[in-house]
């Protein structure tokens, strides 16, 4: 699974799309910290007590303190088949699922279904009942005889649903377009028993069927093989009927069911489709390009062929995550969807690849509890990756190691083992841990086993235990297997243990012993959590000898290694090859980093003599970086080059930028400008404004139009009105205006945005409306009545769209109008499965500490706001003057001495950031 900024039924505002990308840990693990609302999340203590409750079935056998295990398993689940009719205009279900399963040893008396809080109408069983009885979170049947060991039964359970998880609707009455009307489920990670009555744990595997009755025109995707259709007797609705036929678990089953476009390919036997909601067909061949390609890739790459019948990818609305990796039948979300137009900026590629090794690694073989989450996201993340370098090249591999190693070793805190037993909700599982850092130590194995042996241990992992659940050992166990060697302490430490080794590296020449002498220190704080760690340190020496590579056995608090060589070495790296997860702390002397720099073999050395450099503010660093931004062949040092000028930030950094601007990479060129945006000159201000008119990509003139909110300029209010108001895919040119709005803190744009927003609703995403909430009560905060604002939020607190719901209650915190807080008081004290509460709670707490304490800084503020509004004020005058004065007809045969208009650089007019 990943995770994305829509998340808001699931998660509460995720910042960015890939959860642990693009956002500190910190800020992923508070993310991930509270119970999760509208799911069927439980506090620790909770969780503790329904699980010694749950004798009967699923018998978690979780302990004191919080510690957490895989359930025992009292019977052999076989088959479920589910029969469901949604009912779109009331966002419910009507079911009937049957369960079919063998007593396992002992005597079975009481079987208990994960059911939350459905309508169940009859139960019947091939078995005498006694009875059953259905509470909030389960179905409890009771035999009149005990099944007997290896006895095959099986329970139908009719029932009705409304579901809060699980199962989500898009419907107009929610205001999705008509068109576009759906349905989709999310299973993982135990949200399924929202839905229907099932046996809801990652270790607990069978084939099953779904069913799904709709209206004509609409799609139904579920994973397996579509086994037929048949209008049903009343000729009111289809039935759509799919199997799978190899078993899997129940987090996996999905059902996608609406108005929906296909595009279709096929790689060799496997039939590949992809779907849209029906508005946004356009789009889905550029997201859905690569499928094939990553099929086959990975297909050779693991060395087991695709195990499924087909592979459908679905793109939903307003997914709960990023993608989810049902079996056969991934589902995304639409947000992946770009332009063309955008370049290389955007690509689905990773996301599909990610999906799409999980059908691998998540899906053919699974995690058997949550704390082995790892061994479905880690190598997910890790094969997305080697797609990466074999899509892209060896360069862009090493890239992305390095780039995950900068976040992983940046988290602060980091001090939890991935495999843990102790969590609160199993969604705390799944953070940088299980994704980078689990992708880390299959890197490290494979650096280790060599690639041949890496990939017979995984073939071998997945053969071994294919449609089953393992464990973290069942990974070690090929592994030592296969390669007779222990893994007992590379798994002790990386796996079972918390954090990496943090190194402290100097390197000396003895000339008289003609010895490279390499000091290594061990400085991460030790702890019952962190080790001391044994790690290979690999360093190359490049001179007139030619390379050098050699191996240190990092054991020690402090080693010197010391290495025989012809001559000095002209370049010394440490750990060339990225292959371990460290933290190295390396200054090179400055004769290597240039040689360094100049290494057309080693991007990632070269990347790093850029970070190095500019950290200096000589005219040599300078001038290195302007050669690095206009000549390095690898586009992620030209855009390092250009954030090292931005911080160098001198009239010469600014030039080399401005020489740059037209750079053919588009990942370069927005970097360019993005530099640009730090710097508050003329020159910088004229480049964002030619960029707007000269840029075709959109993504571009989207930064462009974000950059200019940092100038108070003539012009800029109207360039971003006119951005308001623009047309582009997905809004985004108007979502860049809203945000430089935000950035000018300017109450006067209250007004336009808020015509804007009353007009042009849906030309909106739901993340970009939700923004737009935000800056509207953030602008409109200052303002004496802000009663029609106010208003307006009040219109999207009962929305349909959580995440337009969650953003107005948000805004209205920020809007800080205690007239607020009874509509908002309704929320807060509602129950904590409404999704609406903890924001309502904040909101509330917000607005009554707002009203005790505001008035000071609101009157400095107040004054700067006059201030600025004044300084465009006269802006204005002047232009206005400029314009009559040139619009005068010139006086033909009068001499004249008088100079010319001055340059439209009035003194007294600073740039004002945001207040
Ligand atoms: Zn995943």
């Amino acid at each position: 699974m990943t995770f994305c900024e829509l998340a808001v039924e699931h998660i509460p505002l995720i910042p960015s799309k890939r959860l642990w990308r693009g956002a500190t840990a910190a800020l992923l693990l508070a993310a991930l910290g509270p119970v999760f609302p509208g799911s069927s999340a439980r506090g620790e203590d909770e969780i503790s007590a329904e699980c010694r409750k749950s004798a009967a079935f699923l018998a978690p056998v979780d302990g004191a303190n919080g510690r957490h295990y895989a359930p025992e398993l009292e019977v052999r689940m076989l088959h479920l088949a589910l029969d469901v009719t949604p009912d779109f205009k009331a966002r419910s279900v009507k079911g009937q699922v049957t369960l079919r399963f063998k007593a396992l040893r002992q005597p079975v008396r009481e079987l208990r279904l994960d059911a939350v809080k459905l309508t169940v109408t009859s139960v019947t069983a091939t078995e005498k009942l006694q009875g059953w009885q259905a509470t909030d979170e389960n179905i409890i049947l009771t035999f009149a005889e005990p099944l007997k060991p290896d006895q095959e039964a099986s329970v139908t359970v009719t029932y009705h649903a409304e579901p809060k998880a699980g199962l989500y609707f898009r419907t107009p009455e929610q205001g999705y377009k008509p068109g576009d009307t759906h349905l989709f489920s999310q299973g993982e990670e135990s949200e399924a028993r929202h839905w229907y009555p099932c046996f809801d744990a990652p270790n607990v595997k069978f084939t099953s069927e779904l069913t799904c009755h709709v209206p004509a025109g609409m799609t139904v995707v579920s994973n397996g093989r579509l086994v037929g259709e048949n209008k049903d007797p009343s000729g009111d609705l289809t039935a759509i009927h799919w199997s799978q036929e190899q078993p899997h678990a129940n987090y996996l089953i999905t059902l996608v069911a609406g108005y929906l476009s296909k595009l279709e390919a096929k790689h060799g036997r496997v039939p590949l489709a992809f779907y849209t909601p029906a508005s946004e067909a356009r789009e889905a061949v550029t997201s859905f390009r690569h499928t094939e390609d990553i099929m086959a890739f990975f297909e050779k790459e693991i060395g087991v062929a695709y195990p499924w019948a087909k592979y459908d990818q679905l793109c939903v609305n307003d997914f709960v995550a990023g993608g989810m990796e049902n079996t056969s039948a991934t589902t995304l979300t639409d947000s992946t969807l770009f332009t063309e137009a955008t370049e290389n900026l955007h690509d689905s590629d990773s996301l599909v690849a990610h999906e799409m090794a999980h059908q691998w690694f998540g899906d053919l073989v699974t995690c058997k509890d949550w704390c082995h989450t790892w061994l479905n996201e880690g190598f997910a993340t890790y094969y997305e990756a080697l797609y990466r370098g074999h899509s892209k090249g060896h360069d862009d591999l090493l890239l992305e190691f390095y780039q995950s190693s900068r976040q992983i070793i940046s988290v602060a805190d980091d001090n939890n083992a991935i495999v843990r037993r102790v969590y609160g909700q199993p969604r705390e599982l799944f953070s940088y841990l299980a994704y980078p850092k689990g992708s880390w130590v299959l890197r490290m194995l494979r650096a280790d086993l060599g690639d041949d042996l890496f990939r017979r241990c995984i073939k071998t992992y997945l053969e071994r235990f294919r449609y089953g659940s393992v464990g973290t050992e069942d990974l070690r166990g090929v592994i030592e297997e296969l390669s007779g060697r222990s893994f007992d302490q590379f798994f002790d430490q990386w796996v079972y243990h918390a954090h990496h080794p943090e190194l402290e590296a100097s390197y000396s020449w003895d000339e008289g012993a003609r010895l490279a002498k390499v000091n290594i220190k061990q400085t991460q704080k030790l702890s019952d959590n962190v080790l001391l760690f044994r790690v290979p340190l690999s360093v190359r020496f490049k001179g007139p000898f030619g390379v050098a590579n050699r191996v240190m056995k990092v054991w020690q608090t402090e080693e010197t290694f010391s290495f025989p060589l012809d001559s000095a070495p002209e370049n010394v790296r440490l750990d060339p090859d990225c292959e371990l997860l460290a933290k190295i702390n390396f200054t090179v002397p400055n004769a290597m980093l240039l040689a360094q720099l100049a290494d057309a073999q080693d991007v990632l050395g070269r990347l790093m003599a850029v970070e190095q450099l500019a950290r200096r503010q000589d005219k040599e660093a300078l001038a290195k970086l302007k050669q690095a931004l206009a000549q390095d062949s690898f586009y992620a040092v030209r855009t390092e080059a250009a954030n090292g000028l931005r911080s160098i930030h001198s009239d010469e950094a600014l030039a080399a930028l401005l020489e740059s601007v037209h750079q053919p990479d588009a990942r370069v060129r927005n970097q360019v400008l993005m530099a640009l945006g730090g710097f508050y000159t003329d020159a910088a201000f004229t480049a964002e404004r030619e960029s707007l008119d000269q840029e075709k990509n959109p993504a571009i003139v989207a930064n462009a139009i974000r950059n200019l909110g940092a100038y108070f300029r003539p012009g800029v209010r109207e360039i971003l009105l006119k951005y308001l108001d623009s047309e582009s895919y997905q809004n985004a040119l108007a979502d860049a205006a809203i945000g430089a709005m935000r950035t000018q803190g300017d109450p006067d744009y209250v007004a336009p945005l808020l015509k804007n927003l009353e007009r042009r609703e849906r030309a909106f995403t739901a993340h970009g409306f939700g923004q737009a909430l935000g800056t509207l009560a953030w602008l409109a905060r200052d303002q004496e009545k802000k009663d029609e604002v106010r208003e307006f939020l009040l219109r999207y607190v009962n929305h349909q769209r959580r995440i337009l719901q969650v953003a107005s209650i948000n805004a209205l915190g920020a809007l800080g109008d205690p007239k607020a807080i009874p509509a908002l008081e309704t929320f807060a004290s509602a129950g904590k499965e409404n999704v609406a509460q903890g924001p309502a709670e904040r909101a509330v707490a917000q607005l009554r500490a707002n009203r005790k304490s505001a008035e000071e800084p609101r009157s400095l503020r107040q004054e700067l706001l006059d201030l600025q509004k004044s300084n465009r004020d006269l802006r204005k005058d002047l232009d206005d003057l400029k314009k009559k004065v040139e619009a005068r007809p010139a006086k033909p045969a009068a001499p004249t001495n008088s100079t010319p208009p001055p340059p439209q650089k009035p003194k007294g007019l600073v740039p004002v950031k945001s207040l």
